[in-house]
C-alpha cells in the first residue's frame, strides 16, 4: 500500500493532490523550485524538498532531482499532476525503476497515446471514427499538399508530439501550405523535440467534448461521461463544463463506448481523458491525455467521485468504486480558469496579489494556491485559481457562475474573471449553442 505519497508539482494541482491524501491518511511530500519557497502546496505538506532554481527545466521538470527526493524523503509514491512531467514516459519508467509507485497509466500506455499521430492510427485500427488526414506524420512539403488535396481545404497541421494548444496551423489553400509546413516543423522541433507534423482535415465550427476515462488493474474500464471544453482562447480551454449542452444521452453513450474501446486497446489503467471534435452530430477522436485533466472538478461535481482520490486507490491495486452501468450526471457543472493575465489580450500578468477573495456559499467550490500577498513568479502557467459551480440546471449554474464571479475578489493583478462575467451574460453561451469559435466572434 502507499504511505507517502510525492507530488511532483505545484500550484493548485499540487494541493488538489495533497487533499486528498490528507483524507485518505497518507503522508505528503512537497517539491518545489527557489522561486516557490512561499507556496501553499510547500506550506501544507508534510515534508518538503527544494529541487531547483525557478526555470522548470532545472526544477519541476528536472527527473533526477525529483526521484533524489522521493529517496531521501523515503516516499513511496509519485503523482504527476498534469504538465511539466505527468506525460513522460521515462519519467514513470525510472519511477517504477525506483521501486516508486507512479500514480498514472503505465509507461508504454503513455508512448502509445502521446503521439498524437500515432494515436490517431490506434483509433482508426479499432474503428473510432478520426477526421480524415494523414497516415502518421507527413515527411516533405509534396506529401503535405498531396494530402491536403485529397481530403480538400481547410487542413490543420499538427505536430505529433504537441500540447497545450500550441504547435497548430490552420491552411486554407495551397499558398497557406507553402509557408506552414516548414515553420510548423521546425516549430514542434523547438518546442517539443520532434519535428514531426501530421495533417488533419479542419473543422469549421465543431464543439470540443472530451470523455473522462478510469481503468483499473483488474481490467475494468469505465466513462465517467463528458465535459464540454469548446470556449477556449488560442486553442485553450478557458470554461469546461458537463453535461455538454450539445449531447443527447444516445451520442453520450456512443462516444463514451468509443473511449472505452480505445482504452481496451492500450490496456489502460488509471484516469485519462479522450477528446473529441464535434460537428453536425458526428464524433472524431482528436487525442487522448494520459492524465488528470486541469478540468477534472467539472467530472467530480456531477458524477459525485474524487477523480484524485481513486487515482491514489486504483495505483494501489484497487478496485475502481464506480458503479457498474449507465449512471446519471447529477445536476450541472461548469468550470472558469482564473488566469492572471489581460482579459482582452491574454498577455501573462504576473505579480502581488494586493487582494483576494473567494466567493463561496451552495454549489461554488474554488481550487486555488493563491492568497492575499502571494507573489505569482514569472515562470510557469499563468493559472491562479479555478471556480467550479454546480447547479441542478445549466440555468442555476449559470446563475451561480454570475454571483460568484461578481464575488471573487482579486486585486493587484490582472484576471479572467472580467472575460468570464461577460461571457456568462453573452446569449449565444446562455442558449448553449456555441462552437470553439466563441471566442473569435466574441464582442465585449
Ligand atoms: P493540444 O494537444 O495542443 O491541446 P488538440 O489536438 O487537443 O491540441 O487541439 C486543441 C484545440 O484545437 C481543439 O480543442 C480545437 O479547438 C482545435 N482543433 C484541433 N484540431 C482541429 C481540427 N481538426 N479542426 C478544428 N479545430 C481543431
Amino acid at each position: 500500500m502507499i504511505s507517502k505519497v510525492l507530488i511532483a508539482n505545484r500550484g493548485e494541482i499540487a494541493l488538489r493532490i495533497i487533499l486528498a491524501c490528507k483524507e485518505m491518511g497518507l503522508k505528503t511530500v512537497a517539491v518545489h523550485s527557489e522561486a516557490d519557497r512561499d507556496a501553499l502546496h510547500v506550506r501544507y505538506a508534510d515534508e518538503d524538498v527544494c529541487i531547483g532554481p525557478a526555470l522548470s527545466r532545472q526544477s519541476y521538470l528536472n527527473i533526477s532531482s525529483i526521484i533524489a527526493a522521493a529517496e531521501i524523503t523515503g516516499a513511496d509514491a509519485i503523482h504527476p499532476g498534469y504538465g511539466f512531467l505527468a506525460e513522460n514516459e521515462h519519467f514513470a519508467e525510472i519511477a517504477n525503476e525506483c521501486g516508486l509507485t507512479f500514480i498514472g497509466p503505465t509507461p508504454s500506455a503513455i508512448r502509445t497515446m502521446g503521439d498524437k499521430s500515432k494515436a490517431r492510427e490506434t483509433a482508426k485500427s479499432i474503428g473510432v471514427p478520426i477526421l480524415p488526414g494523414s497516415d502518421g506524420p507527413v515527411r516533405t512539403y509534396e506529401e503535405a499538399v498531396e494530402v491536403a488535396k485529397s481530403i480538400g481545404y481547410p487542413v490543420i497541421l499538427k505536430a505529433s508530439a504537441g500540447g497545450g494548444g500550441r504547435g497548430m496551423r490552420i491552411c486554407t489553400s495551397e499558398t497557406d501550405m507553402k509557408g506552414a509546413f516548414d515553420t510548423a516543423r521546425s516549430e514542434a522541433e523547438r518546442a517539443f523535440g520532434s519535428a514531426d507534423v501530421y495533417i488533419e482535415k479542419y473543422l469549421e465550427h465543431p464543439r470540443h467534448i472530451e470523455i473522462q476515462v478510469f481503468g483499473d488493474t483488474q481490467g475494468r474500464i469505465v466513462s465517467l461521461g463528458e465535459r464540454d471544453c469548446s470556449i477556449q482562447r488560442r486553442h485553450q480551454k478557458l470554461i469546461e463544463e458537463s453535461p455538454s449542452p450539445a449531447l443527447t444521452h444516445d451520442l453520450r453513450k456512443a462516444m463514451g463506448e468509443a473511449a472505452i474501446r480505445l482504452c481496451q486497446a492500450v490496456n489502460y489503467v488509471n484516469a485519462g481523458t479522450i477528446e473529441f471534435l464535434f460537428q453536425d452530430g458526428q464524433f472524431y477522436f482528436m487525442e487522448m491525455n494520459t492524465r488528470i485533466q486541469v478540468e477534472h472538478p467539472v467530472t467530480e461535481e456531477v458524477t459525485g467521485i474524487d477523480l484524485v482520490k481513486e487515482q491514489i486507490r486504483v495505483a494501489s491495486g484497487l478496485p475502481l468504486v464506480v458503479p457498474n452501468g449507465d449512471f446519471r450526471l447529477r445536476g450541472h457543472a461548469i468550470e472558469f480558469r482564473i488566469n492572471a493575465e489581460d482579459p482582452v489580450t491574454f498577455a501573462p500578468h504576473p505579480g502581488r496579489i494586493r487582494e483576494f477573495n473567494v466567493p463561496g456559499g451552495p454549489g461554488v467550490r474554488v481550487d486555488t494556491a493563491a492568497y492575499r500577498d502571494y507573489v505569482i513568479p514569472p515562470h510557469y502557467d499563468s493559472l491562479i485559481a479555478k471556480l467550479i459551480v454546480h447547479g441542478t440546471t445549466r440555468q442555476e449554474a449559470i446563475a451561480r457562475g454570475r454571483r460568484a464571479l461578481e464575488l471573487f475578489i482579486v486585486e493587484g493583478v490582472k484576471t479572467s474573471i472580467p472575460l468570464h462575467r461577460r461571457i456568462l451574460d453573452d446569449e449565444r453561451f446562455i442558449s448553449g449553442d456555441f462552437s470553439t469559435r466563441f471566442m473569435e466572434e466574441f464582442e465585449w
